[in-house]
């Protein structure tokens, strides 16, 4: 997973030794959610955070197509934004790397409708945005 920056990365990979749960640790100051948005954790003893848009680091804006999980009818773009596909359906699947069959990497497709020719195809998710609505 690519985070904004190598800054950001480390204090997500941040993990404390003495404290179980980010949000119980001082040191811990950003939470990733599972719909993939960004938050400053609040240490007020529960688990809320402050929602973020931009990176605490660098000041970049964080990317809002990437802050859920691309699913049946979304409208998405392909990785250079020319055209533009609807999501059918999505599915995970397990790639052996050539040369080291040990090693699986898993992929996440999705089941694209080209518009312009009519036609289904996958493609992985990682190369779509989702075509946001404003
Ligand atoms: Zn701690
Ligand atoms: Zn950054």
């Amino acid at each position: 997973m690519n985070h904004c920056c190598d800054r950001m990365t480390d204090a997500l990979k941040f993990t404390c030794k003495k404290c179980k749960d980010p949000f119980e640790c001082p040191d811990s100051i950003l939470h990733y959610t599972e719909t993939r948005a960004y938050g400053l954790i609040v240490h007020d003893g529960g688990r809320s955070f402050l929602a973020i848009k931009h990176c605490p680091w660098c000041g970049k804006k964080l990317k809002k197509n990437k802050t859920r999980e691309i699913t049946r009818g979304d409208r998405v773009t392909g990785k250079l934004g020319m055209k533009e596909y609807s999501v059918r359906a999505t599915k995970k699947i397990e790639q052996p790397i050539p040369g080291d069959p040990h090693h699986i990497h898993r992929v996440e497709l999705a089941l694209v409708f080209d518009f312009s020719t009519h036609t289904t195809f996958w493609l992985p998710v990682e190369d779509l945005e989702i075509k946001d609505e404003d």
